[in-house]
């Protein structure tokens, strides 16, 4: 499979494939070759609507519900799929939640949920799947973090502080891994539109605009092409990066 530019023959799992930016990610990699493992915590309509839209496009996959929060479930569940599918060769932990609020206002568990989900999630995930890659040789690991890691954001420490927990955890992993030759990127989007920022008011959108060079917001596509391209041989030698897509808005 050496300088395959396709993902034919990979079996990638998705967290978060049922809506979003997770779900163009599962359609992008099977578009590629990938059966595609959709993850999803509540919505199984969602879930099997990304299924549906793997299969008409050519693709094959399944659904799998599991809270990424839950370590035991978690682990036993990517076991069981290790096992019946023989491996997981792509790792995309994009499941992802947020509850916003001015930190002299946040609650206790408004903070703890944040984290659990998004940066505990992602370490569940890497945890489950890390040592079948190990034995294999041959591994992406690919962490949905986001733009406020870096940049900060009023009304977000619980969210920005989780995915900045993720980029550590991506710098330290690809380390880790990269003898074994398992690939552990970051990415990180802007404003993307998706369900997770289209309660954001109008005027809060137009502001947003004015300060991305790019001047519009992100659709989810332009999220999943470079996801799938981190996935490919072609992208062999990245590791530990943080990849930007987000027009501009953060340089
Ligand atoms: P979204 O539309 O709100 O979708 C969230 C996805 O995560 C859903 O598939 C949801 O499953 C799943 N999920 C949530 N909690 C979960 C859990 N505990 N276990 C398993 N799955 C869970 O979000 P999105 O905008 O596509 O965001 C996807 C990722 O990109 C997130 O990590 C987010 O932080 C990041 N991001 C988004 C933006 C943006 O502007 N949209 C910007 C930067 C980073 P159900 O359908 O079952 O609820």
């Amino acid at each position: 499979m050496k300088n395959n530019p396709s993902l034919q023959e990979r079996v990638a799992l998705i967290t978060g494939g049922s809506r979003g930016i997770g779900r163009a990610i599962a359609l992008k990699l099977s578009a590629v070759g990938a059966y595609a493992i959709v993850n999803y915590a509540k919505n199984l309509a969602a879930a099997e609507e990304t299924l549906t839209l793997i299969r008409k496009q050519g693709g094959n996959g399944e659904v799998v519900p599991f809270d990424v929060a839950d370590a035991e479930g978690t682990r036993k569940l990517i076991a069981d799929m290790i096992s019946r599918k023989g491996r997981i060769d792509i790792l995309v932990n994009n499941a992802g939640t947020s509850a916003d609020g001015l930190l002299v206002r946040m609650k206790d568990e408004d903070w703890e949920s944040v984290i659990r989900t998004n940066l505990t999630g992602t370490y569940n995930c890497c945890r489950a799947v890390a040592y079948s890659m190990m034995k294999r040789r041959w591994g992406r690991i690919i962490n949905i973090t986001s733009v406020v890691a870096e940049s900060g954001n009023a009304g977000q420490v619980n969210y920005s502080a989780s995915k900045a927990g993720i980029i550590g955890l991506t710098k330290s992993l690809a380390r880790e891994l990269g003898p074994r030759n398992i690939c552990v990127n970051a990415v990180a989007p802007g404003f993307i539109v998706t369900d997770m920022t289209k309660s954001l008011p109008e005027e809060v959108r137009e502001q947003i605009k004015e300060q991305i060079p790019l001047a519009k917001l992100g659709t989810p596509e332009d999220v999943a092409g470079i996801v799938a391209f981190l996935a490919t041989e072609e992208a062999a030698y990245i590791t530990g990066q943080v990849i930007h897509v987000n027009g501009g808005l953060y340089m």
